[in-house]
């Protein structure tokens, strides 16, 4: 298949580029640089040992948009370039709109303008806000707390009646819970441009000694041990579901949504515990009030994601922890 990843210099469309070119699709990349780097796609093609076409290209410019689908022609977009920092959203809102809504809105306009019929979209599971019963599935009611949140619904609303409006357009939302972890070669990984506002890329600001301490916003939740619990799930395991989802656009499937997580929730201490395992040494930290908007505990059901996507978890929290320590260590010698 043509494949159009947007925003495929970042974080996980960077994986998804990997398992799309191991799969012998053809491949377009196209991302404005704005939280990634160009070196990349250098990276990708080492990594694969395969060509693919890129540019660099801002969604909200249709113009460059119709330059890339008259080059390429794809039949397939993975949909990922979009603003994904809760803080940022509530203080430049319009921003967030305008990026990611309206950016998609333009995507979609070009994609019928080129008869593209299928879209994969990188929703989030903050759409459910706090949610009112664990594990959460799909069902879940939707109440979104944040700009960026919010942003991930409309975009879910907007693509369910785009994928109604014609016999052809299939849609698949897929709502990711915590995605973390690295790519094996220790080549690519998460590389928040500013003060990391995540856990994950927080820790690895520690581990590179950037850091003095990890702040544990709470300790006093209704969890195991009074820190939050989040569902945290390898990259790996999250880009392919995205190549089992091309194989779910070849059937008679319309719109669906669905949730990308374990089912299984680790404390932020457990997390410590075992990045101290590999380490062999602890991971400083603090014990600070909690963050405004967090929540206690945020679980996926995934029953969804197996039966609809004949898909599974591969790596396990110590896969993970591994995979982000050989990042750190080969990011901070300039690998
Ligand atoms: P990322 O910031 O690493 O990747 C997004 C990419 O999109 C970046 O390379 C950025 O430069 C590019 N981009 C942003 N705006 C663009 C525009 N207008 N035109 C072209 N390119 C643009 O983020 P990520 O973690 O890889 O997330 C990818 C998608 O998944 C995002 O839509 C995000 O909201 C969603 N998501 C991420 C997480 C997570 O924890 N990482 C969780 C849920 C959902
Ligand atoms: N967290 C923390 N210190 C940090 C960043 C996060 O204690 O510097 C906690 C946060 O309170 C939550 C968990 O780690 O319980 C995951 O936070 P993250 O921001 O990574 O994901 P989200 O809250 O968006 O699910």
């Amino acid at each position: 298949m043509r494949i159009l990843i947007t925003g495929g210099t970042g974080y996980i469309g960077s994986h998804v580029a990997l398992n799309v070119l191991s799969g012998n699709h053809d491949l377009f990349i196209l991302d404005n640089y704005s939280n990634s780097s160009k070196d990349v796609l250098t990276k990708l093609k080492i990594i694969s040992n395969r060509e693919f076409q890129s540019a660099e290209c801002d969604i909200k410019n249709k113009d460059n948009l119709i330059k890339v689908f008259s080059d390429f022609n794809p039949e397939v977009v993975i949909h990922f370039a979009g603003f994904k920092s809760v803080n940022y959203s509530i203080k430049v809102p319009l921003s967030y709109y305008s990026n990611n809504v309206s950016g998609t809105i333009n995507l979609l306009e070009v994609m019928d303008q080129y008869n593209c019929n299928n879209i994969i979209f990188s929703s989030s599971a903050t759409v459910y806000g706090a949610p009112e019963y664990l594990p959460c599935d799909e069902k879940h009611k939707i109440a979104p707390i944040n700009p960026y949140g919010k942003t991930k619904f409309f975009l879910e609303e907007i693509l369910k009646d785009w994928a109604m409006s014609n016999s052809q357009n299939r849609s698949i939302i897929l709502r990711y819970f915590n995605p973390v972890g690295a790519h094996k070669s220790g080549m690519i990984g998460e590389l928040p441009i500013g003060t990391p506002n995540n856990l994950f890329p927080y820790i690895a600001g520690v581990i590179r000694n950037k850091y003095d301490y990890l702040s544990i916003y709470g300790d006093d939740y209704n969890t195991k041990d009074g820190t939050g619990v989040r569902d945290y799930i390898h990259v790996e395991d999250i880009a392919m579901a995205h190549v089992n989802s091309l194989n779910l656009l070849k059937t008679n499937v319309k719109h669906e949504t669905i949730n990308l997580g374990t089912g299984i929730g680790f404390s932020v201490l457990e997390i410590l515990t075992e990045f101290k395992k590999i380490l062999k040494k602890p991971i400083p930290f603090k014990f600070k009030p909690r963050r405004n908007g967090d929540i206690a505990t945020l679980i996926a059901d995934n029953k969804k994601a197996k039966l609809m996507l004949k898909w599974d978890i591969k790596n396990d929290l110590n896969q993970i922890c591994k995979d982000t320590v050989r990042w750190i260590n080969n990011y901070s010698h300039g690998k």
